[in-house]
């Protein structure tokens, strides 16, 4: 579990009954919702909840750190409660769905000095696209 609730809740955040319906939405294992996504699941929980709420009450948890925002393949940002956890995408080329994966390795050390460019480089991501085993 990704126990956004939880978090939010110990660092003192205001738990309104909307900022909760949109927290309890996002959390999970491999959660990762566009915000049309969480507004569609939100309403189901919480019928007067508005599309503005919803993306201003996701706008602040990414401000706070405890959701990040994941882009794939440039369609809609993705939300991810699973924000502690350094960790890499596997993506369905056939249905979208996502999948938090841990490679081996270190992926900042796998950039030989030679093409840093000069750069301090601080962190790198890898997104494996492939087909999960309903699409095949
Ligand atoms: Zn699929
Ligand atoms: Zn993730």
């Amino acid at each position: 579990m990704s126990d956004l609730l939880e978090r939010l809740r110990e660092r003192g955040w205001r738990l309104t009954a909307q900022r909760r319906v949109v927290a309890e939405v996002l959390d999970g294992e491999h959660v990762h919702l566009t915000a049309d996504e969480v507004h569609a699941r939100a309403i189901a929980r919480l019928p007067e909840i508005s599309r503005a709420t919803v993306y201003n009450t996701l706008g602040e948890m990414v401000t706070i750190g405890e959701v990040t925002e994941v882009a794939t393949d440039g369609r809609a940002k993705r939300y991810d409660p699973n924000a502690h956890q350094p960790h890499q995408h596997l993506i369905c080329t056939g249905c979208g769905t996502v999948r938090d994966v841990h490679p081996h390795g270190d992926l900042l050390a796998a950039l030989p000095a030679g093409e840093r460019f000069g750069f301090t480089v601080a962190t790198a991501e890898v997104t494996y696209r492939g087909v999960c085993p309903d699409c095949a």
